[in-house]
C-alpha cells in the first residue's frame, strides 16, 4: 500500500525520481528519491513569486546609499534589482536584472570558507570564532586579544584566507576555479578596477591585515592576506552565477559533479553559522525576516540557502547602515513568505 504524506504525494508518485547526489539530511528513505522541493511544494510557483518580488520592492530600489568608500562600486546605478532562484533539480529562474554581474564581495567570505573548511575541519574553530557581532564588519580586532569573532567579519575573513595560504598552492585561483564550475561559466574573473579601488581606498583592511598577520597565529605575511582578500572580494558575479555556484550549501556539501566539498554535518554547520552571522549587526534581524542562512555583501548582493531545495540570491545596489542591500534583503523575506520556503 502507497504511503500517504500530509501534502498529497504518495511514495509510488516518488518511485521515479532520483537526486545525482547522496540522500538528503532528515528525510531518510524518501530523501534518496525526492527532491524537499516536491515533499514541501511552494505556496505560490517560484516564477510567479518571483515576479510579485520585483513588484513589490520596486519603492525600496535605490533606497538608502551605494557603498562610497570604494569609488569603484560608488558609481554602480542604484536602480539596478535582479533575483534568482537555483533548485537542487537543475533549475534556474529569474526576474529583473538577475544576469547582470556585480561585486560580489562578502559573499565571497562564504566561499573561502567552505574551501577552507574542506581542508581544515574543525581546525578552521580553533583560528576564528562562529559568534554573532554587532559590531561594523570593519571592526579592528585587538592586538593580543581574542581570535576574530567569526569568519564573516572582515578580521575572521582575513584569518580564513591566512590559513588557505598555509594549506594551499594558489587558493586564489582555487577559489575561482571552484566558482567557475559550480556557476557553470567558466569566463569568471575579478574585476581589477575593484582591486584597485579598494587597494588605494581600503586602508582600514590594510590594518586589519597587519593585525592578524602580527598576532602571531598565522605565518603569512599581511601583504599576503590582503591581495587575497581584495581579489575574493572583486569577483564578478550574477544573480544566477552566485544562486548556482551556492547550491552545494542546498545539497549537503555535494557538488556539480557528484563530489562531496563538504560533510552534510560540516554543510549543516556551515549554514548555521551563516544564519547567525551572515548579515554583520542585522544577522538576527535577518534570521526573523527571512529565516534562511544568507550571506550579505556590500556590492549589494544577498545569497541565501534553503537546505534540500535551492538557493536565492537577490541584488540591489543600494545599502542601509548595516551595509546590506535594502531591497535585497526585502526580496529575500517576500520570497520566503510568497513561497512558504525558510528554514523554519
Ligand atoms: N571588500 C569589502 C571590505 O572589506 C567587503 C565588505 C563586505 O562586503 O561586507 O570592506
Amino acid at each position: 500500500m502507497a504511503l500517504e504524506l500530509t501534502h498529497g504525494y504518495s511514495s509510488t508518485d516518488m518511485m521515479d525520481v532520483r537526486l545525482p547526489y547522496p540522500g538528503l539530511m532528515g528525510l531518510g528513505e524518501l530523501g534518496a528519491r525526492c527532491t524537499r522541493e516536491q515533499l514541501n511544494p511552494p505556496s505560490m510557483p517560484v516564477p510567479d513569486a518571483l515576479a510579485r518580488v520585483r513588484d513589490l520592492v520596486r519603492d525600496d530600489i535605490g533606497a538608502g546609499e551605494v557603498h562610497h568608500e570604494i569609488p569603484a562600486l560608488a558609481k554602480v546605478d542604484p536602480r539596478f534589482f535582479g533575483i534568482a532562484f537555483a533548485g537542487v533539480d537543475g533549475s534556474v529562474v529569474g526576474v529583473g536584472d538577475w544576469t547582470r554581474q556585480f561585486s560580489i564581495q562578502s559573499i565571497s567570505k562564504l566561499f573561502s570558507l567552505a574551501l577552507l573548511l574542506s581542508l581544515d575541519g574543525d581546525e578552521v574553530w580553533q583560528h576564528v570564532g562562529r559568534h554573532p557581532s554587532a559590531a561594523p564588519y570593519n571592526e579592528l580586532p585587538e592586538i593580543g586579544g581574542p581570535v576574530p569573532r567569526n569568519p564573516f567579519i572582515n578580521a575572521g575573513a582575513l584569518v580564513v584566507v591566512g590559513r588557505l595560504l598555509e594549506l594551499m598552492d594558489d587558493p586564489r585561483r582555487s577559489l575561482l576555479d571552484l566558482l567557475r564550475v559550480e556557476s557553470g561559466n567558466p569566463s569568471l574573473r575579478v574585476d581589477e578596477n575593484v582591486v584597485e579601488s579598494e587597494r588605494a581606498h581600503g586602508g582600514r583592511n590594510a590594518v586589519i591585515a597587519d593585525l592578524i598577520a602580527t598576532s602571531g597565529r598565522l605565518s603569512r605575511p599581511s601583504g599576503q592576506l590582503l591581495e587575497q582578500y581584495l581579489h575574493q572580494c572583486a569577483i564578478a558575479m550574477s544573480c544566477a552565477e552566485l544562486a548556482k555556484a551556492g547550491l552545494f550549501l542546498a545539497r549537503g556539501g555535494v557538488l556539480s559533479d557528484g563530489r562531496a566539498l563538504l560533510s552534510g554535518s560540516t554543510t549543516k554547520r556551515l549554514n548555521a553559522t551563516l544564519l547567525t552571522c551572515g548579515a554583520y549587526g542585522a544577522s538576527s534581524d535577518m534570521a526573523y525576516s527571512v529565516g534562511l542562512p544568507l550571506k550579505t555583501g556590500i556590492g549589494g548582493g544577498i545569497l541565501g540557502v534553503l537546505p534540500g531545495i535551492g538557493t536565492v540570491c537577490a541584488w540591489s545596489p543600494s545599502l542601509d547602515a548595516h551595509g546590506n542591500s535594502i531591497a535585497a534583503a526585502k526580496a529575500m523575506s517576500l520570497f520566503t513568505t510568497l513561497t512558504g520556503w525558510s528554514v523554519f
